[in-house]
């Protein structure tokens, strides 16, 4: 099986902010684990060959206008860009907040065309909702650059606020942009059904199951339930999309584990008695690796 994980992250002690650090803290305490300060590409790239993944899609966030950053948004994306240039199982996002208005925009751009990124991830947690009108000449260039783009949505970290992660705040964007490719990341947990339903009136939308892993070890009948419903609204399995939130989740089920439980996933018999559908093999493949590829490597499959 081939495995693309669409949702990874690299940073380093020196590029966050002492407030994201603080949040590190505070969220390693409620898990009971080492904080985690750092998480450099060597770490994924060793995580990536245990588990058998052949690319990744690190997604980097733009916290510059809350926080207090140590690289300017410029340095950031270029920290970024380097990071993976050498290594074709490797893409970056530009990750950009949609209030920097025309530095913001001449950032998309020279992101895309000038370092190579691959797609924009944002974060309205940080504290906008995504469907401002004033963002829309942002979606008219991602469409124009025929870029993806990944929205953080649901469960966010201490310093955040989780209002602006709704799935329902990215409806007018699909609606109005029909042309522009949008990612629900986390399928919206815990407004799963929201972000289904986005999904499912917006073919433009997908959703991507990062960070599922921690139902997937402690209550996995939420995982096939969100499946079930997915495959009702005909969003499973065309548009959803696996990932890992790498090395957020590796304390919950680590990296090589979350890809062999997802790979062999099946709906257990309590689901196929109430008429459910059993999950396929190619089903998988579409989802572990035919999604992304197609949207974030341009493969025409
Ligand atoms: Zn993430």
């Amino acid at each position: 099986m081939r495995v693309i994980d669409a949702h990874v992250h690299t940073w380093s002690r020196e590029i966050i902010s002492k407030k994201d650090l603080d949040a590190r803290r505070i969220s390693a305490k409620s898990s009971g684990i080492q904080p985690q300060l750092d998480s450099p590409v060597t770490n994924l790239v060793t995580a990536m060959k245990r588990a058998q993944i052949e690319r990744a899609v690190i997604l980097p966030i733009d916290s510059g206008l809350n926080q207090d950053m140590p690289l300017s948004l410029q340095e950031k994306t270029d920290w970024h860009a380097d990071e993976v240039k050498d290594d074709d199982s490797l893409i970056s996002f530009v990750g950009l907040d949609p209030r920097r208005g025309k530095e913001g925009l001449e950032e998309l751009e020279r992101a895309v065309r000038v370092k190579n990124c691959k797609g924009w991830k944002m974060y309205p947690p940080n504290g906008f909702y995504p469907d401002n009108e004033d963002f829309f000449p942002y979606y008219e260039l991602a469409a124009e650059l025929n870029i993806p783009i990944v929205i953080h949505q649901g469960f966010t970290s201490r310093f955040k606020h989780v209002k602006y992660a709704r799935p329902v705040y990215v409806d007018k964007i699909a609606a109005e942009f029909p042309q522009l490719k949008i990612v629900l990341a986390h399928v919206g947990m815990p407004w799963v059904s929201e972000a289904l339903m986005v999904s499912a009136k917006n073919p433009n939308v997908s959703v991507d199951i990062s960070g599922w892993q921690i139902f997937a070890s402690k209550t996995p009948h939420k995982l096939y339930e969100m499946i079930a419903e997915a495959k009702l609204w005909h969003v499973f399995p065309n548009r959803v999309i696996w990932g890992s939130d790498f090395p957020l989740f590796e304390y919950a089920m680590r990296l090589e584990k979350w890809v062999k439980y997802f790979a062999n996933l099946k709906m257990p018999d309590s689901f196929l008695d109430r008429g459910y559908q059993q999950i396929t093999s190619e089903e998988i493949e579409i989802v572990m690796w035919k999604n992304a590829a197609r949207l974030f490597f341009g493969e025409n499959i």
